[in-house]
Order: structure tokens, then C-alpha cells, then sequence
């Protein structure tokens, strides 16, 4: 049957989908015996390369012992490890680890947990008195607490909840009539800001505006969700630095949860551990995925602190217990990949390394700077952005339908390197692993798909 595998996000008519037989460290084995370069971890989560031999060997031990039980109620002795471990590394005291199958999965359980946390949080002796905020605590302590801010440009996953708190006109839109509205905040953008902003008053502008959401709105609301530094899927948006910390704050001070989206920077992406460390923030609610198996195997987590766990404990017949759970939460041979990609994060250089190697590739690709179309070059450690405009100095963007991010991409293609854009920026976001000669190439091979595509006389319809 030709194409009986329907992909997501992928125009399936006249598609010819590139088929790999077998990877090796950063590069990718077609079955037509092509090699490319893993140019964004096979969607943003890959850590240590292909076939890493650390995290086949866990995996290997595991299938030895099992390879799935249910997380409802009982567990396996690595699941138990793995949340330990979770617990341990998270930022504060962030340490009771909901496990699911997918980024979106943990996003929606972070959603419904701080739903349920604030319809139970009155009789909650512990939820009410371990938050730090002071003054509006005992006036928004209620169940009316059922709303959530998100970001415009947000992404937070595919299923209905996390669209809900999107903000991407493409992926969102066509969804409205099925979804719930959030209280929508601004995209704190860094390449184009409002009028009157600057790179030195972004950070106060986008808090305010924040800010003013907060105070309209913090009696209804059960949460902040945001993307902590990095927008991705709105094209790798960068925020202000000082932002998070700000919102952090805020979240206190109006008595509203902070849940950390972190399935795309988490797991050393910007350089450290979790983004939130780059600002000294603890999460009420962490949410991880991608990176958290090494790329590996499906799996996600929800992580909370104490004061919100601890108000879903009672007994049996008060029914508070956490309304959900997945079938495959928790499962050993995933939990033995993430536990043996971390103990590769915690034992190696690789977790320092991604600063030394981000300014490395950002130089390499420094000569696109001077290109005419080529508007900014942006993102945090290993997460790079480069956005192709039509105008410099306007920073208009090309007309869509150019397709102008897929030319650059199916150019590289040609050149070695398997990249998938956002719109008109050129994703490049390789493995954590990547040598320097590998990023070198890499960056070559950008260079060149973009000066190719992106000259004069080139950018045409067609
Ligand atoms: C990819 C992503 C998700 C969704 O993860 P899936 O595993 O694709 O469901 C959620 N949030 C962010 C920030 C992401 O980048």
C-alpha cells in the first residue's frame, strides 16, 4: 500500500518521505545509501547521537528484566530510579514525577494537576501554606482559579488542551470551535519589538504587559504556561533575558502556578541542565520530553513540587488522588534510556561543552550575517534560529508561499545535511554530541543551501 504511513504535519500528496535504514552517532543512513547529518536531533531530541553504546547497553539490561507494567498504582525497580534521579537533578524542590508517553501528554497533565490542585486547594492545609505568596493567597484561594495565560506564538503540543494554549495561527486555528481560550499574553520577541521598545526595556515592557494580565485576570487563573528562553515552534523566539525570573515574581506575587514547558530546552539545550537554571527559577509544575530519553524512546514527564502534590493526598474515599494516567507512563525500557542518558549528562563534558560549542557553530555561520535576506541569526546554546527575510532593514518576511525555509532545507538535503524549517527560519539544532568538524560542515552546508536559494535573481515563485 503506498503511503499507509501518514505523517504528521506533512503534505502527504506527491510526498516521497525519506526512509532511513540505520543511524550512526550524528548521521543518518538512507535506504537509497544516502548519509545525512542529524542537523536537528531527528526533531529536536536527540542528545547523545545515534547508537550511543551507554544508552543501547541500559536498554539491552532492561529487556533482559521487562519491558512494560503499568505505572497505575505499581512500578518497576528503574522507574522508581529514574524518578528519584528526576527529582534529584530538577531545580529546588521540585519532586514528585508524573510520568507520560509524549511532550504534549505532559503538557496536558500539568494542566489538568494544577486544575485539580486549586479545586483542592482550600481544604488543602498544606497546598495553602507552603506557597510563598503573601497578601493575595487567601483571596484567590478558590476553585474559581480554572483558566490559564499562555504566550501568543506558544507551542506546548498536538492534543486538544496543549493546542488550546498555543498561539500558532497554522497549527491553532482551524481548531478553534474544539478548544478552550486562554488569557493570551505577548510573543516577547527580541528580533522585532513593539513600537517604542528597545533591547533595553523588552524585559520590563513584556512583564508589564504580563503584569497587567495578572492582575485583571489572577482570580480566575489556575496557571502561567510558558516556554521558558527559547520559543521553539514560533521559530525559535528568543526572550529577553531576566524575563522568566520576572514572571516567576509575578506568578508569586499574584498567587498563580508557574508551569515550565521545558520538552524542547530541557536536557541541556541552552547550555545547562534545564533552561529554568539560567535563571535561578523553580517551577511550580515542570514539564519535559523530548531530550529526557536522549531521544531515545517515547517518554515525558510532569514534575511538581511539593505544595501542589501534597494537595491531591487523602483518603481513598475523599477522592482526590490525580485524575489521569497513561498506559505506557513510566515504562522501564524508556526509563532505562533516560536514566543511562542522564548518568552520560552528569559524567561527561557534554553538558559544559554546549556553550563552547554554540559560540563555535554561531561563528561559523557568522559570514551569513552579510547576506541580504538572511535578517538574524538567534537562539540559545545548541538551538538555532536563522530567519530569512525579504527586506533587512523592514524585516519584512517573504511571501509564505515561496516556501522559502523548505527551499534552504531541501537544498541542504543536496549538500548532506537533513534539516526541517519553521516557516522561513532555518532550524539548525544538532545533536549535543556534534564535533566541531561536524558543525563546521554543517554550517557549511547552511550556508550554502541559503546563498543558493536566497540569490536575487532565485527568489521567485514557484
Ligand atoms: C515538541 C514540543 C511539545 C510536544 O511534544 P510531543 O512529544 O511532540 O507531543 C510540547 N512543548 C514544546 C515546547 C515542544 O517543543
Amino acid at each position: 500500500m503506498k503511503n499507509a504511513h501518514w505523517h504528521g504535519f506533512t503534505q502527504m500528496a506527491g510526498l516521497e518521505p525519506l526512509v532511513i535504514e540505520s543511524a550512526q552517532g550524528c548521521w543518518l543512513q538512507t535506504v537509497d545509501g544516502r548519509r545525512l547529518f542529524d542537523g536537528v536531533s531527528s526533531l529536536w531530541c536527540n542528545v547523545h547521537g545515534h547508537r550511543n553504546p551507554h544508552i543501547d547497553a541500559a536498554v539491552e539490561q532492561q529487556l533482559k528484566k521487562v519491558s512494560h507494567i503499568t505505572t497505575l498504582g505499581m512500578s518497576c525497580e528503574t522507574t522508581e530510579r529514574l524518578a528519584t534521579k528526576l527529582a534529584e537533578i530538577t531545580p529546588g524542590d521540585l519532586g514528585h514525577v508524573f510520568f507520560s508517553s509524549d511532550g504534549s501528554s505532559a503538557v496536558e497533565a500539568a494542566l489538568k494537576m494544577a486544575f485539580q490542585y486549586w479545586q483542592q486547594c482550600e481544604t488543602a492545609e498544606v497546598g495553602s501554606t507552603s506557597l510563598n505568596s503573601t497578601s493575595l493567597s487567601s483571596t484567590s484561594l478558590s476553585t474559581g482559579k480554572t483558566k490559564y495565560l499562555a504566550l501568543s506564538g506558544a507551542y506546548h503540543g498536538d492534543t486538544t488542551g496543549a493546542v488550546s494554549l498555543g498561539g500558532i495561527k497554522y497549527f491553532h486555528k482551524l481548531f478553534a470551535p474544539i478548544l478552550f481560550t486562554p488569557i493570551r499574553g505577548p510573543i516577547p520577541c527580541t528580533y522585532r519589538y513593539p513600537d517604542g521598545v528597545t533591547p533595553e526595556t523588552a524585559c520590563e515592557h513584556y512583564a508589564r504587559e504580563i503584569e497587567n494580565l495578572l492582575e485583571q485576570h489572577h482570580h480566575e487563573l489556575a496557571a502561567v504556561v510558558i516556554e521558558p528562553l527559547v520559543q521553539g515552534a514560533a521559530g525559535i523566539i528568543t526572550h529577553p533575558e531576566g524575563l522568566l525570573l520576572r514572571l516567576r515574581q509575578l506568578c508569586d506575587q499574584y498567587n498563580v502556578l508557574l508551569i515550565c514547558d521545558e520538552v524542547a530546552v530541557g536536557f541541556g539545550r541552552t547550555g545547562k541542565l534545564f533552561a529554568c537554571e539560567q535563571e535561578n527559577v523553580t517551577p511550580d509544575i515542570l514539564c519535559l520530553g523530548k531530550g529526557l530519553t536522549g531521544g531515545y524512546l517515547p517518554m515525558a514527564a510532569t514534575i511538581a513540587r511539593p505544595h501542589i502534590y501534597e494537595a491531591f493526598l487523602a483518603e481513598i474515599k475523599e477522592s482526590k488522588q490525580f485524575f489521569h494516567g497513561h498506559t505506557f507512563a513510566g515504562n522501564p525500557l524508556a526509563a532505562a534510556a533516560a536514566l543511562a542518558s542522564i548518568e552520560l549528562l552528569e559524567t561527561t563534558t557534554i553538558l559544559e561543552d554546549v556553550t563552547t560549542k554554540s559560540a563555535f557553530l554561531i561563528e561559523q555561520l557568522k559570514p551569513l550575517l552579510d547576506h541580504p535576506h538572511v535578517g538574524n541569526i538567534r537562539g540559545r546554546g545548541l538551538m538555532i534560529g536563522i530567519e530569512l527575510v525579504t527586506d533587512k532593514s523592514t524585516r519584512a518576511a517573504f511571501d509564505p508561499g515561496l516556501l522559502m525555509g523548505k527551499r534552504v532545507c531541501d537544498e541542504a538535503m543536496k549538500g548532506g545535511v537533513w534539516l526541517r524549517p519553521l516557516s522561513d527560519v532555518v532550524v539548525v539544532m544538532p545533536p549535543l554530541v556534534s564535533t566541531d568538524d561536524e558543525l563546521d560542515f554543517l554550517a557549511n552546508v547552511v550556508i550554502n543551501s541559503i546563498e543558493k536559494v536566497c540569490e536575487p535573481s532565485s527568489v521567485v515563485r514557484v
